[in-house]
């Protein structure tokens, strides 16, 4: 049974920039379902960051209204319900790993024994049970973006909040995170809100695709994703999965028109 959680109305943001007015965001409609996969999708621009931060009450809309399961989502961040994950992984250098997956226990002043095994846990959900008493400077970017995985994780979040996060990634650690994260979501059971500018990362990954044109930032099109799970790398080399891809492709060509 699907429940809508995120339900986002006419959400608009219009930015000042040096006296000019920039509209991010124009009239955005949509709802996630608990414990869907969806992504928004679009190029450089468009406002998929913007919506996430909207979505994660790290950004007031000039317009609109964003609802949690009836809460709005100053009070979802209180209750700390978000799980975050950006770009670049954001780790502190002079903690140990597991002591960055502790840190938001350390701040709900969660004690010490179960800090170390809830970090413990998490470190192998994401593969990295090995290196909990490594520094950040001591991993590979794909394993850092694991630890703020698992960091966002820590408090059980029921919504999974992820910027590019596997931008940055050369392309075969990416694939791969991206099987790993399927995974990772299969187990948890999250909402996943998940930003990328990649069509066939979007395509891999998500319930539904959400495609987002510039200039104003609008939802073009929410495209629905067929194929079954669990999803394997053979997926990647299917025809179908070509076919999906070109037609998200083609459906920003007609969102750009
Ligand atoms: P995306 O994440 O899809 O690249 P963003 O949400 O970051 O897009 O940005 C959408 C648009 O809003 C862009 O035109 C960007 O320049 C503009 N924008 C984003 N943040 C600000 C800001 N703080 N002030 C002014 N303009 C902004
Ligand atoms: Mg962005």
């Amino acid at each position: 049974m699907s429940v809508p959680e995120i339900k986002i109305e006419n959400v608009s943001m219009i930015y000042e920039a040096s006296g000019e007015n920039v509209t991010a965001l124009q009239n955005i409609n949509l709802e996630i379902q608990q414990g869907e996969f969806i992504s928004l999708l679009g190029p450089s621009g468009c406002g998929k960051t913007t919506l996430l931060r909207v979505i994660g009450d790290l950004l007031q809309a000039t317009s609109g209204q964003v609802s949690i399961g009836g809460k709005t989502p100053s009070q979802i961040r209180k209750e700390k319900r978000y799980g975050m994950v950006f770009q670049n992984p954001v780790l502190y250098d002079w903690r140990k790993i597991k002591d960055n997956v502790a840190l938001p226990l350390e701040m709900m002043k969660v004690d010490k024994g179960e800090r170390e095994r809830r970090s413990q846990e998490l470190l192998a959900l994401v593969g990295l049970e090995e290196f909990q008493n490594c520094y950040p400077r001591e991993l590979s970017g794909g394993m850092q973006q694991r630890v703020s995985i698992a960091r966002a994780l820590a408090a059980d979040p029921e919504i999974l909040l992820m910027d590019e996060p596997f931008s940055a990634l050369d392309e075969f650690s990416r694939e791969k995170m991206n099987e790993d994260i399927l995974q990772i979501w299969s187990q948890t059971k999250k909402t996943v809100v998940f930003v990328t500018h990649s069509i066939p990362e979007a395509a891999f990954l998500s319930d539904r695709v959400c495609v987002l044109t510039p200039h104003p930032g609008k939802l073009a099109d929410i495209i629905p994703v067929p194929f079954p799970r669990p999803r394997s790398r053979e997926l990647r080399n299917k025809a179908e999965f070509f076919q999906l891809v070109s037609s998200i492709r083609n459906s920003f060509q007609e969102g750009l028109t």
